[in-house]
């Protein structure tokens, strides 16, 4: 059976607790508020199925993607608002639910937990929209997927690339032609015990529920500078953006960048590489304005990567609902991919800061851990990265960084 003796070993998909065939492995939350799974062993009949479904001790094999490369902005202006970036999910989403299908993916539940759902209305497709800087929980939905598809209905699936990986290893031979899967190039994903604590913390300071909260938005525009920071709305209809003066609404997000909240197994990810097992994968097109400078409107831009056949035909038939131009793959690995090929470095306090979340406030740790401003980048430094972009040497100096980092 299952035992999780190293965490970094468990990325949370839970395909383990769903192919369980006697249904006793619950996932629960620890001390750092990770679901994890962990095993009634008085039911357990030791089949080892848990083991075998497992997408990280049954390593991939490598694959060889189509690798089609596009930047895409969503041509609805509001769909494209709400998005994270270009807001490619929508025109797909609309596009399997016309042909009665179902879209599953990340949204905020009532209770404000982030958690993965489906929807079969076109009414609904909003809510999955957005990056949310948090690790939803995937429920049970591998197993519903199971059932959409041996009925005979189309799904999209949308996921990060641990949560899309666990996916296949679930349904394992079962026909996936009706499946079409979407991931992202992935950072991390910071803990839903945090955000719990956070949200606790900002209903007390606002003296309401919170309704809805954003990881990120484009009231500034798109940009690494102006789109991370954080919104939230309350009952009483209150609203805050973070700012100066409310800095611990962007507590989320600064602990996400400072590499001191996601799960131990994003610091050490098997899921990193070109070659991903989805359909899609999308990712932020920041350098826009370097690749289409025609397309630099400042409203988000997203890199979107067909990997498959059966993606490359689907997205002949919605491309109409984005502006599209087609690019290289070489000349996307002319900027930042990092979290395409190489996990985050952990920060030295993450231990530190995850032991004092049981006794401190949220404004008490900021203080402590995320009170500061980011260095700027020196001359020097910029002069370095655009003369290696420029001579094409980026990624290999980007390898022997995070080789030597990790060493
Ligand atoms: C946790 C996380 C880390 C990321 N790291 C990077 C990165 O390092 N570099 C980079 O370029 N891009 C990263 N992205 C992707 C980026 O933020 C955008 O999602 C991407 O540019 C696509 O934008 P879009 O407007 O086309 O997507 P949208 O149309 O807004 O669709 C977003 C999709 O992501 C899904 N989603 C949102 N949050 C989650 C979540 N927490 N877990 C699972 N699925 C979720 C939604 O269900 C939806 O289908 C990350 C996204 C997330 C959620
Ligand atoms: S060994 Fe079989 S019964 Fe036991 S936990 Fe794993 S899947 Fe369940
Ligand atoms: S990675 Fe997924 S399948 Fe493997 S132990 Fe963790 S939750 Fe279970
Ligand atoms: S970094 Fe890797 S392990 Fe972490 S959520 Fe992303 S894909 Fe999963």
């Amino acid at each position: 059976m299952i035992k999780i003796s190293n965490k970094e070993c468990c990325c949370g998909c839970s395909a383990c607790a769903q192919k369980c065939p006697k249904k006793c492995i619950k996932m629960e939350m620890d001390d750092e508020g990770f679901l994890y799974p962990v095993v009634d062993e008085s039911i357990c009949v030791n089949c080892n199925l848990c083991i075998k479904v497992c997408p990280i001790i049954n390593k991939r094999k490598n694959r060889n993607s189509l690798l089609e490369c596009y930047i895409i902005q969503n041509l609805n202006d509001n769909e494209r608002f709400n998005s994270a970036s270009g807001g490619f999910f929508s025109p797909l989403a609309a596009y399997i639910i016309e042909q009665e299908g179902v879209v599953f993916g990340a949204s905020f539940n009532s209770d404000m937990k982030l958690v993965h759902s489906y929807t079969e209305e076109k009414e609904e497709i909003n809510k999955y929209c957005g990056s949310k800087y948090i690790q939803s929980d995937i429920n049970k939905t591998y197993e519903e997927v199971l059932s959409f598809i041996k009925s005979g209905r189309k799904v999209v699936f949308s996921g990060s690339p641990c949560q899309v990986e666990g996916l296949y290893s679930f349904l394992g031979n079962n026909d996936i032609t009706n499946l079409i899967t979407i991931d992202f190039i992935c950072h991390g994903v910071p803990s839903p015990g945090l955000f719990e604590k956070y949200k606790e913390f900002m209903e007390k300071e606002f003296g309401s529920n919170l309704i809805r909260y954003t990881s990120r938005n484009k009231r500034l525009g798109y940009s690494t500078k102006d789109s991370f920071w954080a919104y939230c709305e309350f009952e009483n209809e209150s609203r805050i953006f973070a700012d100066k003066e409310h800095p611990y609404v962007n507590f989320m997000n600064k602990a996400f960048f400072a590499e001191i909240s996601s799960r131990p197994s994003c610091y050490k990810c098997s899921f990193k590489g070109k070659n991903h097992k989805s359909d899609f994968t999308i990712y932020d097109c920041w350098d826009v304005d370097k690749l289409h400078k025609e397309m630099d409107d400042n409203k988000g831009t997203t890199v979107l990567i067909v990997n498959t056949i059966k993606a490359q035909e689907i997205f002949e038939k919605i491309s109409r609902f984005y502006k599209v131009q087609q690019v290289s793959f070489k000349s996307l690995m002319k900027f930042d991919t990092a979290s395409m090929f190489y996990s985050m470095i952990p920060s030295p306090k993450r231990g530190e800061f995850f032991a004092d979340v049981k006794n401190m406030s949220i404004s008490q740790l900021y203080d402590k851990y995320l009170d500061y401003e980011p260095a700027k980048p020196k001359f020097f430094k910029k002069a370095i990265k655009k003369v290696l972009q420029l001579t094409g040497l980026l990624v290999l100096a980007r390898k022997v960084k995070y080789t030597w980092r990790r060493s």
